[in-house]
């Protein structure tokens, strides 16, 4: 049984001075998650991050934690040996060979790297040495430096780290390290997805959720608080606002041309959204949109819809096509969810022949219909805003 996993990370090494900053990030985004699993001891040492896991630690629930945890660009569960000396390196080699596998007839290939520039032998050295002790130890090993069957590294720091496999992480950056952002979260496939492709940016996040009661049920509500509940596991806790949006898309319906419902309710959503974001600390918005996917997405529309914000919008699906966007639901967890057939406020008092070209001048005239209540209504809208916790 593995004691420790060895954390590599790419892109937050070339962070130059501000490297120990991100490594800070990860390490707090490690123990915030293994914490929960049990008592981990998460520490780093010269562009790695150990992680020792407690007596009673359950591998595969190990594994699949670090596994959402965005900045890791691969975890390998390894080997330790307290000692450097060469005696220990070696006993340290056969036994890892001796111990984690099955069979003991296989070709292998040995990388070494050293924290410890000043250690008395050179990395080639350590690898010819270290193949020539395996090759004595187990008579069927064969070296085959171009296609081996197992990579064995042994890395030589202030201990010994001895390791074959190397799992895939998410890659990203470690969220928190790039700010928070106000995600608007719908029930369907989109809107998840573009939450957790900017947290894998680092970027923290919040949600809000438009609903319009008695026209959207209380299970599409929870269907929106069960999809914030996946992604949070990506994300870390999201703070999840819950809009009463009914009286101003009747408003909006029975006083502006239908053929202009969406886009202006959009915009209303986006308005509402900035307000709940700088109540909060979020610096940004968010959005699940994709050119052209809908009427309300085409270039025109999205210029409508991005003119009544003054943070910036970031749609992380802009240029995805539909397919793509579903292949990263299904890995992440969302899809099932999202497919559920629960209704949504956009889809209530959707009109036959949508704008797909809106004009900006227009769609601003029609608001000013608006102008007697709407400033009420959002500002009820905001206040009477339910907020639900989603812990990871
Ligand atoms: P999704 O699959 O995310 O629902 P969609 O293809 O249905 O997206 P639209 O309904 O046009 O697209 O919505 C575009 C974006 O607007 C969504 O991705 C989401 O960010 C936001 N949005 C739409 N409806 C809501 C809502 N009821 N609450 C919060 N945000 C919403
Ligand atoms: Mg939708």
């Amino acid at each position: 049984m593995y004691k420790c996993f060895l954390i590599k990370y790419s892109e937050i090494g070339l962070k130059g001075k501000n490297r120990n900053y991100f490594e800070g990030c990860l390490v707090t985004r490690i123990k915030n998650v293994l914490g929960k699993l049990g008592d981990y001891g998460v520490y780093r040492e010269q562009g790695r991050v150990f992680v020792e896991c407690p007596e009673d630690y359950d591998y595969d629930d190990t594994v699949e934690a670090l596994g959402t945890i965005f900045g890791i660009s691969g975890y390998a569960p390894v080997f330790v040996v307290e000692q450097t000396d060469w005696d220990s390196v070696a006993k340290g080699v056969c036994d890892y060979v001796r111990d984690y596998f099955d069979s003991h007839s296989f070709t292998f290939k040995v990388f070494c790297k050293r924290g410890d520039k000043s250690y008395f032998k050179t990395s080639p050295e350590i690898c010819a040495d270290a193949g020539e002790v395996l090759l004595n130890a187990f008579p069927d090993l064969k070296v085959d430096v171009h296609n081996p069957d197992v990579k064995l590294t042994v890395e030589i720091r202030n201990k010994t780290y001895i390791y074959s496999d190397c799992l895939p992480g998410p890659g990203g950056m470690p969220v928190g390290c790039n700010g928070r952002a106000m995600l608007l979260l719908s029930g369907g496939i989109d809107s998840p997805v573009a939450g957790y492709m900017i947290a894998k940016r680092g970027v923290s996040v919040d949600a809000v959720y438009f609903h319009a009661p008695p026209y959207t049920s209380e299970r599409a509500k929870q269907k929106v608080v069960d999809l914030a509940r996946i992604i949070s596991r990506y994300t870390g806790p999201i703070n999840l606002n819950i809009v009463n949006f009914t009286e101003i898309q009747m408003y909006i319906y029975e006083t502006c041309p239908h053929e202009q419902l969406t886009i202006i309710m959009r915009r209303y959503m986006m308005r509402i959204a900035e307000i709940l974001a700088n109540r909060g600390d979020s610096i940004a918005l968010v959005t699940g949109e994709s050119i052209g996917q809908v009427a309300s997405q085409t270039v025109q529309s999205l210029t409508c819809t991005n003119a009544v914000c003054d943070m910036p919008v970031f749609r992380p699906l802009i240029a995805f096509d539909k397919e793509d966007i579903v292949k990263i639901s299904e890995k992440i967890g969302t899809y099932e969810t999202s497919v559920l057939p629960y209704e949504d406020c956009c889809t209530i008092f959707v009109a036959k022949h949508p704008v797909t070209k809106p004009i900006l001048h227009i769609i601003e005239h029609s608001e000013k219909l608006l102008e007697e209540k709407i400033d009420e209504m959002v500002k009820t809208a905001v206040d009477t805003r339910e907020v639900i916790r989603i812990k990871d």
